[in-house]
């Protein structure tokens, strides 16, 4: 949980559901960017439970559950919604006033259990394995991004930024039948998973940059999708789109970018920010995942107990080779 330092484990009392909720044994919960961020800005409260990419096995139900099973494999959507509000009206369950979001205003799963309210669950079969509900959060945001991008078949994108997210959207870029996916990143390791999870050209940016890339006759890009968090580079993003193309950023950061406003307007281009998903998109991921048509169980490079979490989420501010790492409860 999160203290004033940073985060540590401690004991607390085991979640007891209330009538609409399940608790859920968490299998495997994934370490996210946003995590370390909050945990880095002093955005978190004393006593929080961070983890908002997990799925478990139900292990107790309240007393108004209909249609799950103590027993039952899930993914937990985190995305509590009213589905009557404004934001959630306009796909944006993340920012409903009405509905906490698991590890983020609500307890979430760096814990052995956590309590989920019955419509954020989606099965999982019994056959896949159960950390494999660990992976559907980080492809819904990819699958959100990718959705706003508008890119398909006969389209060239570029991922900026293969951390988790982006590495996440090179899959999401291959479902959609995007014809060219080009990533770009620094850290040898990351660049390598791109590459092994689809993408068919990655650039070290710290040998060339994607406008060098360009102009020695790459593919302008129909989309660009920025994972990286680097301010500075949205410039250089927009020179490298295709009039009428996209730039998504996906990252999270509290730096100001320089946006060249003449470019926009001249080339007709289009800049926005993806917020999340909404539950069809990650019913769609874990489907993805679990009918093996994304790689996300290869992202995963290091496995912790609960006991190595604290510990995992400092080193994950400088990654270096680290992809994808899960806290396993059990370990
Ligand atoms: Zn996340
Ligand atoms: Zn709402």
């Amino acid at each position: 949980m999160c203290t004033s330092s940073g985060t540590e484990v401690a004991e607390v009392p085991d979640p007891a559901p209330r009538a609409d909720e399940v608790v859920v044994e968490v299998s495997a919960c994934g370490l996210c960017g946003s995590d370390v961020h909050a945990v880095e800005r002093g955005l978190t409260t004393e006593g929080q439970i961070l983890g908002h990419e997990f799925g478990g096995t139900v292990v107790e139900t309240g007393s108004a559950v209909t249609g799950w099973r103590v027993g039952q494999p899930v993914a937990v959507d985190p995305l509590g919604s009213c589905g009557g509000c404004a934001e959630c009206r306009r796909g944006l369950p993340f920012r409903c006033p009405a509905a906490p979001n698991l590890g983020i205003t609500a307890p979430g799963g760096y814990a052995r259990f956590a309590a989920v309210p019955q419509r954020q669950l989606v099965p999982l079969p019994d056959e896949v394995p159960l950390e494999w509900g660990a992976h559907a959060e980080p492809l819904a945001v990819a699958l959100h991004a990718v959705g706003m991008a508008g890119v398909g078949p006969g389209d060239a994108a570029l991922v900026f930024g293969v951390g988790t997210i982006g590495l996440n959207v090179v899959m999401a870029l291959r479902t959609a039948g995007v014809d060219l996916v080009v990533g770009a990143g620094r850290s040898p390791g990351r660049r390598a998973a791109a590459r092994a999870v689809g993408a068919d050209v990655v650039l070290d940016t710290r040998e060339t940059s994607v406008r060098d890339h360009v102009a020695a006759g790459g593919r302008l890009f129909d989309a660009v999708l920025e994972c990286s968090a680097s301010p500075g580079a949205v410039p250089e993003l927009l020179e490298v789109l295709a009039p009428g193309g996209s730039c998504v950023e996906v990252a999270l950061s509290d730096e100001v970018a320089p946006v060249p406003l003449d470019a926009l307007v001249a080339r007709g281009l289009r800049l926005g920010g993806s917020c999340a998903f909404d539950h069809a998109e990650f019913e769609a991921a874990v489907s993805l995942v679990v009918t093996g048509r994304v790689p996300a169980q290869h992202l995963v490079s290091e496995r912790v107990g609960l006991a190595g979490t604290p510990d995992a989420l400092v080193r994950l501010r400088r990654p270096g080779d680290l992809v994808r790492v899960l806290t396993v409860p059990g370990l």
